[in-house]
């Protein structure tokens, strides 16, 4: 297979592996750069141009798009997906898991458990947007975050109403969610592929955090998770339309609770803590179930 990796930076660990993987295999893969691609939106002719040449001839392409690029990067994906190539992630799926409310929203509708989250526009609104997600102690978070920043524990209803009434004072957009406390301090991120995990990994904050992101200082172990951990994670990914998906799971009182759905989920930290060849099974996955023009949303 002729396999493009859209990526920023050929290496970064992710990429390297994916690269690598693909290539053992026996597959012809390259790294292009989400943004050095351009595109003439013709009718009925779509192209996409890099660095001067024509990129043509791919069987599939794996979006490794950071949240920073997400619109160009969701574009040119798109663009690949109306020339049949078959993606891992469809940009639809990509574009639904970055946008955290709307993820919440996709997959309460289906009855994943979720913690009790609020949202709010006015300031006017927060004393009864507190009381709705249960009062103190609860999370406070930017929708606009990654790697645990802009993630707050308000300990007080004080506390939680001074920090809303700030972002809101700063025109960021925000969710209030009931803050899970004996989840201590751990999460688990799941790792699915298809409709399987196939591999799980317990994270916890560094000492005296409530974040357990690797980013904040934070460890990760090999971790056993239940059935209905697994079932959740599966049917989250499953939820947002992605085929390969990190999500990321409170162990609440009352069972497993999606946090969030990472589109582009990192294989550094899972690949160590479980020892398990993540790319090679992504690459597994990509062979069998690439079919041109398969595509359930081509960008639509
Ligand atoms: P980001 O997308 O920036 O990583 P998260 O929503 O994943 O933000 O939150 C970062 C970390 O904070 C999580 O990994 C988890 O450890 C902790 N956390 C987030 N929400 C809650 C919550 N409602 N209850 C308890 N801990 C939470
Ligand atoms: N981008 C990383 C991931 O999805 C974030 C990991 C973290 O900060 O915990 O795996």
């Amino acid at each position: 297979m002729k396999i493009a990796i859209l990526s920023r930076n050929a290496s970064l660990y992710s990429t390297r592996r994916i690269l690598e993987a693909a290539r053992e295999r026996g597959h012809e893969a390259r790294v292009v750069d989400v943004l050095r691609c351009y595109m003439n939106i013709t009718s009925h002719a779509p192209s996409i141009h890099y660095k001067g040449e024509s990129l043509t001839g791919f069987d599939a392409v794996i979006p490794r798009i950071g949240a920073s690029v997400t619109f160009y990067g969701t574009a040119v994906l798109r663009q690949f997906e109306m020339m049949n190539v078959y993606p891992l992630n469809e940009s639809v799926a990509i574009t639904r898991s970055r946008d955290k409310l709307r993820s919440l929203q996709l997959l309460s509708r289906k009855g994943i458990g979720l913690p009790v989250t609020g949202f709010a526009h006015a300031p006017d609104d927060v004393q009864d947007l507190i009381k709705m997600v249960g009062g103190a102690p609860l999370v406070i978070k930017l929708l606009e975050g990654t790697q645990g920043i802009g993630v707050v524990l308000a300990e007080t209803a004080q506390a939680a109403e001074s920090v809303i009434e700030a972002f809101m004072g700063l025109q960021v957009n925000i969710l209030v969610q009931e803050y899970i406390k004996e989840s201590r301090g751990t999460d688990i991120r799941c790792f699915v592929i298809g409709d399987k995990v196939v591999a799980a990994m317990k994270r916890q904050g560094k000492e005296g955090e409530f974040r357990s992101n690797l980013h904040r200082g934070g460890t990760a172990n090999l971790i056993r998770i239940t059935p209905e951990e697994r079932s959740t994670a599966v049917r989250a990914a499953r939820v947002l339309g992605l085929n390969v998906a990190g999500v990321d799971i409170l162990r609440s009182n009352h069972g497993p609770l999606v946090m969030e759905v990472n589109s582009s989920p990192g294989l550094e930290g899972i690949e160590a803590a479980t020892t398990k060849d993540i790319a090679g099974m992504i690459i597994d996955f990509l062979v069998k179930d690439a079919i041109a023009g398969k595509t359930r949303t081509r960008g639509k």
